[in-house]
């Protein structure tokens, strides 16, 4: 029998404030000690009382907005009860019956079509704390207690770990571009529920929820695992399916259970008094839809419609910098396809030589613009461009400047072309004796010597041209 995958996630991510969710400690990423972010409040210690981070808020009123959910304009807090050591007050502040963000959907273009996933809900909490384990002690370090998280929970909708790390790659770059988390590793994390059904039935399969993952290739590898251990369970009846909460090991490649999985009752919901509702009213509402960037689907269609490739753009629109860097070099007047290249291909390809990556690249769209201005007017060929482009990477030089002093700057006009060609010619009987027994190496190579003593000037395709006539005539 045919097997149809069953998929729901629910996804953490760390939200990216100045502070903490109740009170003024700074984002864990600060610190450098354990216990480096920690006050009375988010230690738990008695008597304290939170203080809601408004900028938490409105970063879940644009997450619930980029993802199409219905903004819930009464929203309020309900304290989930459990001891565990990485949580000091032994519950956790979240929400559970007037979650901020409701009914989403995201469409996600797959290899087999457009496929649509449905937002059940976005909810803020806070984060638990971390426990070291050192010999015969265990440390616990709060920095990250209190650090504020959106859980954006989908419907049972994904088929394939496929569509799920889609998903999971077009969540990292809208929260991105919205400023809303860089979703760092161990910065976004996922809890994958999973269940098979026979393909065309409509009932749900027994489900596991596999715990806390962030990487990506894990996910896709326990989903494997998962579905498998599933269909086998069925099909054989290798073993009975429970309901359960499990666990991936990523040197064996498969899961493990952990708890059977609490129910709503274990937790002891109850709303949290220390926090007043939240009323969302329409100029706040207005006010935070004005400040969010252009949407994410938005921008691809733009940079498609420029004639930017899919993988371009699927680079760009994940480095919110690197894409900044475009649009400003496009306001200065550069073609966005063109522009695309230089960062993408050639700023790239000089960094990967020093062994960094377009993260470290930073230059200017003044300067990028310049040489790419430079350039397309034909004032320089793209081989000395890219000479101008290296020196303004490695020593940030003046683009138009540098030119004039290294000689890039002049028009060589043909004739001078062709005194090179005839000279290098001359100079090496043996490569145009090997280019005339098939070698077509050895034609580059003169090429090469030809460009090397024009040092960048002249136009490549030109001076092409004129070697292939004078080989031939040779
Ligand atoms: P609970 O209240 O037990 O946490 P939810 O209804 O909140 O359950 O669902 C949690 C997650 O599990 C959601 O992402 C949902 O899509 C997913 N899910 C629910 N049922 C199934 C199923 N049969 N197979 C796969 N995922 C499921
Ligand atoms: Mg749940
Ligand atoms: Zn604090």
């Amino acid at each position: 029998m045919n097997y149809e995958i069953v998929i729901g996630l629910e996804t953490h991510v760390e939200l990216e404030t100045k502070s903490k969710i109740f009170c003024s400690c700074g984002g864990h990423s600060e610190a450098n000690e354990p216990n480096d972010c920690v006050c009375p409040a988010c230690s738990g210690m008695p008597g304290m009382l939170p203080v809601m981070n408004k900028r938490v808020v409105e970063l879940a009123v644009t997450a619930g907005l980029m993802l199409n959910c219905n903004i819930n304009r009464y929203t309020t807090f309900d304290k989930k009860n459990y001891y565990y050591p990485d949580l000091p007050c032994a519950y956790q502040i979240t929400q559970l019956n007037h979650p901020i963000c409701t009914d989403g959907c995201v469409t996600l273009n797959t290899s087999k079509g457009k496929r649509d996933i449905r937002i059940k809900q976005i909810h803020m909490e806070e984060d638990a704390g971390k426990l070291v384990h050192g010999g015969k002690s265990s440390f616990v370090d709060f920095n990250r207690t209190s650090v504020p998280l959106i859980e954006i929970v989908t419907q049972p909708d994904f088929h394939s770990a496929e569509e799920v790390v889609l998903y999971l790659n077009k969540l990292k770059s809208m929260f991105r571009s919205g400023g809303i988390s860089e979703c760092e590793e161990g910065a976004m994390r996922c809890d994958v529920n999973i269940s098979v059904r026979p393909e065309g039935s409509t009932e749900y399969g027994v489900r596991t929820e596999i715990k806390n993952m962030s990487s990506f290739e894990a996910i896709e590898k326990a989903i494997q695992y998962e579905a498998q251990r599933h269909i086998d369970a069925i099909e054989f009846e290798t073993e009975e399916l429970v309901q359960e909460t499990r666990r991936f090991d990523d040197a064996s490649g498969k899961t493990f259970a952990m708890r059977n999985k609490e129910t709503e009752a274990d937790y002891r919901y109850f709303p949290d008094a220390n926090l007043m509702p939240i009323v969302i009213d329409d100029e706040w509402l207005e006010k935070i839809k004005s400040e969010m960037p252009e949407a994410v689907d938005e921008k691809a269609e733009d940079y498609k419609q420029a004639g930017i490739s899919d993988k371009e753009i699927d680079m760009l629109i994940s480095n919110n910098k690197i894409s900044k860097l475009l649009d400003d070099t496009v306001a200065l007047g550069c073609n966005a396809k063109d522009a695309a290249t230089w960062i993408l291909t050639d700023c790239a390809g000089v960094l990967r030589k020093d062994g960094k990556t377009l993260a470290d690249l930073t230059i200017t769209a003044e300067k990028l613009a310049a040489i790419i201005k430079m350039v397309a007017s034909g004032d320089i060929n793209r081989v000395a461009g890219k000479k101008v482009l290296i020196a303004v990477i490695e020593q940030d030089v003046d683009p138009v400047e540098f030119c004039k002093a290294q000689g890039l700057d002049r028009k060589v006009d043909t004739s001078a072309i062709e005194a090179i060609i005839a000279q290098k010619i001359a100079e090496n009987p043996q490569a145009v004796a090997d280019f005339k027994a098939g070698k077509e190496k050895a034609k580059q190579a003169l090429f090469g010597a030809c460009m090397k003593e024009l040092k960048g000037a002249g136009d490549p395709a030109i001076i092409k041209e004129i070697l292939d006539k004078k080989l031939e005539n040779s």
